[in-house]
């Protein structure tokens, strides 16, 4: 029977209308076979060796010696650091220049790794060039948004093989990202409550969604999850900015992050994803109503009309259901 579910903080809709299939195989009948990766390519800007193909970096570690780590600005980037952030009218309508700060993390200098497939302190040196990098981005005055964000595959948008993450920093804070933080405003005055801190107490309570979990760190697949397969890490400890995440945290967060990407990618047969840190707008580090968290979306299914029209998401796979596929999937291969 399909089913109406309301995600409690964003007051979103989805609809959950399971379909016949019984396996994981059922829901990746399209997945797209891959051939193995070379550990080094030549023509890769990515890669050790072609450093000048990319702008100097803004974060490298090691400082001296063989990189490990580096973080870039994005040669190819949609927004661009040296412009005013001035509103003005074309006619009626509003305009800025196109400011913003657009960087790119290059997670290792191994071409073929995932995170997925990644060392755990390499995992944990990523989680830790996204709080440097979104501290020092944040100090700039006229940004007000961090997205630190990844995209796995070609469905999820990637045209570089090369295992990277992206941050885009706005001087917008746009609706998508300003109407749940006004309906987490009006829980807090209603409740009392952090809206994301009543979820992780509400799914711990029901356990069915739940998919694992360590002293700090909550990994379920949401009640009302748009797509088959959406999970989100929440930090069990109250934060509403990642800025605010501490070394023996990150080193926490790495191995949940690198399981339930091997979860996914075992259980699914290597899927193109979306994964995305969300954390409050720049000057609500500390608010009591705000709590940064991860979303993974597997590139399953396409938002079709009824989707783009409506705003409401059709989901085929019952969360309950993908949470117990990815629970029973072993990490261990
Ligand atoms: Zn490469
Ligand atoms: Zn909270």
């Amino acid at each position: 029977m399909p089913e109406f579910r309301q995600n409690k903080a964003t007051k979103e809709w989805v609809v959950i209308s399971p379909g016949r299939g019984k396996r994981p195989s059922d829901f990746v009948k399209d997945a797209v076979k891959r051939e193995p990766l070379p550990l080094f390519k030549a023509d890769c800007p990515f890669c050790p060796g072609n450093e000048k193909q990319t702008p100097e970096p803004v974060y490298v570690l090691p400082k001296v010696g063989d990189w490990k780590i580096r973080a870039v600005p994005n040669k190819f980037a949609a927004l661009q650091p040296d412009l005013a952030t001035t509103r003005t009218n074309v006619g009626s309508f509003l305009s800025a220049k196109g400011f913003g700060v657009a960087e790119v993390v290059i997670e290792t200098p191994e071409h073929n790794k995932t995170i997925a497939s990644m060392e755990l302190n390499q995992v944990a040196a990523v989680l830790m060039a996204y709080r440097e990098r979104q501290r020092e981005i944040s100090r700039n005055e006229k940004i007000n948004l961090v997205t630190i964000f990844r995209n796995h595959g070609p469905r999820a948008g990637t045209s570089l093989e090369h295992p990277h993450s992206q941050i885009i920093a706005t001087p917008i804070v746009p609706p998508h990202v300003r109407y749940p933080i006004e309906q987490a405003v009006l829980h807090y005055d209603k409740y009392g409550t952090c809206v994301y801190c009543d979820t992780i107490d509400e799914e711990r309570r029901q356990k069915e969604r739940l998919i694992l979990e360590t002293d700090n760190f909550l990994a379920f697949c949401p009640w009302a999850a748009r797509s088959p397969f959406e999970c989100r890490i929440y930090p069990r400890r109250h934060m509403a900015s990642y800025i605010s995440i501490n070394g023996e945290e990150i080193d926490e967060l790495a191995g949940v992050l690198r399981s339930l990407l091997l979860k996914i990618s075992n259980c699914l047969d290597n899927p193109d994803y979306n994964y995305v840190l969300r954390s409050s707008p720049i000057g609500d580090e500390d608010t009591r109503y705000l709590h940064w968290y991860i979303v993974v979306i597997p590139k399953i299914t396409t938002p079709a009309g009824f989707e783009i029209g409506s705003g409401i998401y059709i989901n085929t796979v019952a969360p309950e259901d993908s949470a117990r596929f990815l629970r029973e999937t072993k990490t261990d291969t």
